[in-house]
Formats: structure tokens, C-alpha cells, sequence
């Protein structure tokens, strides 16, 4: 059986091959997106999902995940074909909002500055084939499309990348999802009942005018290049999602540990890992004589701590879209621009200094509030519809389930 979907990127798809480029949309990183939604879907309703990166997942055991989308020893239920139908692709740009110094790279960065125009991901028209043996994998695996799509499939969705059109029926029911075993209830990682999303429409467009201007003045497309212009003309979306994370980084300014632990980090030369059972960063030090560096507390003051006692690197939890055009496809339509922010808070451990309800509380205090969308863009004029933004926290999964997917 098969299915077929057509899809049309609102924002750019990036899905990286070796080189780091994106010259097509590599059906890997379109099924990796479905992993990440259904692993969501099933540690939301109570079941068991491994995590990939310590899966013991095999032919003989397997998580419900693994069912579906094979591991060592089990193939996947499904097969995924992606047909192009007409091709296009990005601009890529180095991102500086507001004239800060930590720069966010959209695309794949080519030193020569020569083949930019190209380099930033994948617009166009694409079908998916989806060929399974039974109508509900089949079913399934339509369902994890359309909330992919929504929210962004692919990767770089945490900045701005993948929020794309179906633009055909996919007919859906209710997916059949069996739990068999259940979660480890202290499990940290991504589960559906602790997601929010949002919806934030832009209707004032002398502000959006402000916004193009103002983020033109932070585009490069190599570091020594700036662009100061540009013909967003033809293209369906702003590439404004640094700006609105870096404005809610900026919420978590007073909290560095919970900061990186939301927006994700990597430990580097500025920043050092985290001591699990404390939550600090660590100190680094220099052992001259072994010319090895190795890592202090400050809080516990213990020395030397062990690598599997250290976080040295999480992804964001929260995802930002840009700003686009949701009716692009839509034929003679006047535009409508929207974005969307939406992401998981989990219960956060005591040392952090801080809980998930005063998180809750700031993010929809702030994401509600004219000034934010004003500082975050430097503009005088708030671009959006405050009363217009449509949110849910800690989603009701059986619900989703039930009315195709669509989270508001
Ligand atoms: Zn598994
Ligand atoms: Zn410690």
C-alpha cells in the first residue's frame, strides 16, 4: 500500500549530507524527523521509547519505536521515496541580530561567499511516497508527517528551518499506537505531554517593513561581508528566527545552567560542561605535567569529575520558525505571515535553581507582552497580534490523536 504527500516548504528544509551541504531532501533526515515525533508521541502516553543515542534495541526485543522504525536485527515497517517536483533553494546567511557578536549560520557556510544564493536549504515542491504493508503503519506514518510538517521537519528547526505545506488530503484516522512497555517515569527526554506550542500571527505591516529593514542590517554571507540589502521579494519567509531566539535566550539571561540547558549548548572554550549532580558549570584546569586538562566544581568542589557525571552537550528544547507566509501556496491569496515558537520543558532537577512552572509562567507572560516583540526586533512598533496568538501547554495527547494531528 502507499501513500502519497505534497509537500511545499514555507520555510527553508535542511536535511545535511556528509559535506554539510543540502542539495536535496535526503530521505534520512525526513524519517529521523518521524522518529523524534513518535518517540514524543509514545513517552507522552506513558510507553516506552529508547533512546537512540543507548538503544540495546534488537531483532529479539525492541521498544515501540524500534517496532516501527527498525533497529539492529529489524527492519523498518515502511519505506519513504522523496520525488522532486520542481526544485529550489535558499539563500544562505550568517545571522547577527541586533548587531551581537554570536552569529547564527543558516545554511552551509562556503568562505568564498560564491555560491550563497544556494546554499541556505531547499524550497520548491516535493512528494513523499510512503509504501507500507498495512494501512495503519501507513496511517501512522502520515500522521508524524503532518506534525512534522507543522512544526518543522528536517533539522535546524530551532532555527527557523522546515516548517512546511501539505498540500494535498491525507485522510486521516486515528493512529493506532500500542503501548507496551512502560517509561521510565525519570526519563529526561522529549515527551509530548510536557510540549507547548504557539502560534503568533503578524499583522502589522509597517512593522514587518521595520522588521525586513532591521534584519537586513545583520545579514553577511561571509564573515567580512555584509549584505545591508536584500530583495526578500520573492521569497516567502524572513529569516527572523535568530532574532526571536536570541530575545528568549535573553529571558534566561540571569540562569547560564538553565539557559544552556533550554537552548541547548556545546561545550567549547566559553562554555564548560555541567556537573549533573550539581548543575554548575565546571571549572577547567590544566594538569602540566600529564598535558591533559581536567575539570573542578565550584560548587561541590569535588576534583577530576568523570566524564558520565558531566552534560557536555544538549539540543535546544525550544524551536523557533520564521516568519512566513502561511497562504504562499494558496494562489491569488493576500499573505498572512505568521511564526511559531514551541518546544518541551521537563520537570527540571532541584540544583538548577529554578522549577518548569515559573519557566511556563515567563515564556507566556513574555511571548503575550508588546515590548518583547518590540526589543526583540529593535523596532518601535509591535509587529503581532497579541490577542490573535493561539497557545496549549502540556498537550492532551489523546485528543491529537483523535482530530488529525492538529495541535491548536
Ligand atoms: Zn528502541
Ligand atoms: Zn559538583
Amino acid at each position: 500500500m502507499e501513500a502519497i504527500v505534497k509537500l511545499k516548504p514555507l520555510t527553508p528544509i535542511w536535511t545535511g549530507d556528509a559535506g554539510r551541504k543540502c542539495r536535496m531532501i535526503r530521505e534520512t533526515g525526513i524519517i529521523g524527523s518521524l522518529r523524534w515525533w513518535y518517540e514524543a508521541l509514545i513517552r507522552g502516553l506513558g510507553g516506552e521509547a529508547c533512546d537512540p543515542t543507548k538503544s540495546k534495541c534488537n531483532g529479539q526485543s525492541r521498544c515501540g519505536v524500534c517496532e516501527l522504525f527498525g533497529c539492529t536485527g529489524w527492519a523498518r515497517r515502511f519505506k519513504l521515496d522523496v520525488r522532486e517536483v520542481k526544485k529550489d533553494f535558499a539563500p544562505f546567511f550568517i545571522v547577527k541580530p541586533n548587531s551581537s557578536k554570536r552569529a547564527s549560520f543558516l545554511g552551509y557556510y562556503d568562505k568564498s561567499g560564491q555560491s550563497w544564493e544556494k546554499n541556505g536549504g531547499l524550497l520548491g515542491e516535493y512528494e513523499l511516497r510512503i509504501t507500507a504493508k498495512d494501512e495503519a503503519i501507513l496511517n501512522t506514518i502520515k500522521f508524524l508527517l503532518k506534525l512534522s510538517c507543522d512544526w518543522g521537519i528536517g533539522s535546524g528547526t530551532q532555527r527557523g528551518f522546515g516548517i512546511s505545506l501539505i498540500d494535498n488530503d491525507l485522510q486521516l484516522q486515528k493512529p493506532d499506537i500500542r503501548i507496551e512497555q512502560l517509561n521510565n517515569p525519570s526519563s529526561n527526554l522529549p515527551r509530548m505531554d510536557q510540549f507547548f506550542f504557539y502560534k503568533i500571527p503578524i499583522v502589522n505591516i509597517e512593522a514587518l517593513d521595520l522588521i525586513i529593514k532591521e534584519i537586513c542590517e545583520g545579514l553577511y554571507i561571509t564573515k567580512k561581508s555584509p549584505l545591508s540589502s536584500f530583495d526578500f521579494a520573492r521569497y516567502n519567509y524572513l529569516p527572523t528566527a535568530p532574532w526571536v531566539r536570541r530575545a528568549i535566550r535573553e529571558l534566561f539571561r540571569d540562569n547560564d545552567v538553565l539557559r544552556h540547558y533550554l537552548m541547548g549548548f556545546i561545550s567549547d572554550g566559553n562554555t564548560k560542561p555541567i556537573h549533573l549532580s550539581c548543575w554548575r558549570h565546571l571549572i577547567e584546569k590544566k594538569d602540566k605535567e600529564k598535558n591533559k586538562t581536567y575539570y573542578v566544581c565550584p560548587k561541590c568542589r569535588k576534583k577530576r569529575v568523570h566524564d558520565e557525571n558531566m552534560l557536555k552537550k544538549t539540543g535546544s528544547k525550544i524551536f523557533v520558525s520564521h516568519i512566513y507566509n502561511k497562504n504562499a501556496f494558496k494562489g491569488n491569496v493576500e499573505p498572512e505571515w505568521e511564526m511559531k515558537v514551541w518546544g518541551w520543558i521537563p520537570d527540571l532537577p532541584s540544583g538548577i535553581g529554578e522549577n518548569r512552572q515559573r519557566v511556563k509562567n515567563k515564556l507566556q507572560e513574555n511571548l503575550k507582552e508588546e515590548d518583547f516583540w518590540k526589543s526583540c526586533f529593535g523596532i518601535e512598533e509591535n509587529p503581532v497580534d497579541i490577542n490573535g496568538i493561539e497557545e496549549v501547554w502540556d498537550v492532551d495527547i489523546e485528543k491529537l490523536l483523535t482530530n488529525g494531528g492538529e495541535v491548536l
